[in-house]
């Protein structure tokens, strides 16, 4: 992908301090965008991506922040405005699980689920919609030249269990189901604000929130038979789909959720006839 058009671009990757985040920050900060590194309580592994990004040149900065929390939201935006002065794109990725089976399903762990996969996307989208719509009318009260192309990007974090069921896991299954409809709702609102809003569907990919399962030697061999591409993905699978939709390459695309998952939503039980 050619990098140009990135180059003085901003970005906030929320959750960046590991998995499919940390990729999306290294990923974006190589093509020349500067990014937000934001951690929610592992500040080692947050600088760990802010060190690779500076070690290959790229720019960007470490911002603690807990997604779930509006002040959090609030003061991360801030210190983005304050040192960058703009905001470009937003991959709202952070998420996480709270397995249990939903007889024994705490409130407590529904609760955290949502409260972080979906408050936590609300409040991170609203906060750079305001300051896309900002910027919108800041430029034309500048009277400056208005770009063809979108003014702010945003990409959510979903998961192939935006439309695939998951016994065991209700809480996470209805958190991603309702990123689908929150994302295409306010996209439908926000493209007249020529702001795009779209979604990655990953599958499985290989990092921290599913090593119980790539880890042990069995259930890896279970795993590949939902993947008709027959190999786990990897957090830069992810990342290089990201940065397509917060490239201008992906412009007229708009409210779209893309699966990045080798297959695993093409129901690969009837590969041999059903
Ligand atoms: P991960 O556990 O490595 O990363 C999750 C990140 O979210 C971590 O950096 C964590 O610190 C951060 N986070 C958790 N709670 C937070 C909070 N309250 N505030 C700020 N950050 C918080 O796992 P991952 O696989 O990289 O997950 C990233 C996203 O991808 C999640 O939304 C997850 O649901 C989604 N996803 C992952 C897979 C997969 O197979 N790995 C598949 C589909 C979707």
């Amino acid at each position: 992908m050619s990098d140009r058009k990135f180059e003085g671009q901003v970005a906030i990757v929320t959750g960046s301090s590991s998995g499919i985040g940390r990729a999306c920050a290294i990923y974006l900060a190589g093509l020349g965008v500067s990014v937000v590194v934001n951690y929610s309580s592992n500040e080692e592994e947050g600088r760990k991506t802010l060190d690779e990004i500076l070690s290959k040149g790229g720019k960007g900065i470490l911002v603690k922040a807990d997604v779930s929390k509006e002040a959090d939201i609030i003061s991360m935006f801030d210190e983005t405005i304050a040192t960058y002065g703009k905001l470009d794109i937003l991959v709202s990725n952070a998420g996480l699980q709270k397995d249990a089976s939903f007889l024994d399903m705490s409130l407590e762990q529904w609760q955290r689920v949502i409260d972080v996969n979906l408050t936590g996307q609300f409040l991170a989208c609203r906060q750079a919609a305001r300051q896309f719509v900002k910027q919108q009318s800041q430029q034309a009260s500048d009277n400056k030249e208005e770009s063809q192309y979108a003014i702010g990007k945003i990409i959510l974090m979903s998961s192939v269990h935006d439309i695939i069921p998951w016994a065991g896991h209700v809480n996470y299954a209805a958190s991603k189901g309702g990123i689908m409809m929150f994302m295409k709702s306010i996209s439908q609102e926000l493209a007249p604000h020529k702001i795009r809003v779209n979604s990655v569907s990953p599958g499985a990919i290989k990092t921290t929130i599913n090593k119980e399962v790539w880890s042990d030697p069995d259930k890896y061999e279970s795993l590949l038979t939902l993947i008709p591409y027959r190999r786990i993905g990897t957090p830069e699978d992810v990342a290089k789909a990201v940065a397509w939709l917060a490239s201008d390459e992906s412009d007229y695309v708009n409210g779209e959720t893309l699966y990045i998952d080798g297959g695993m939503t093409l129901y690969p039980e009837f590969a041999d006839n059903g």
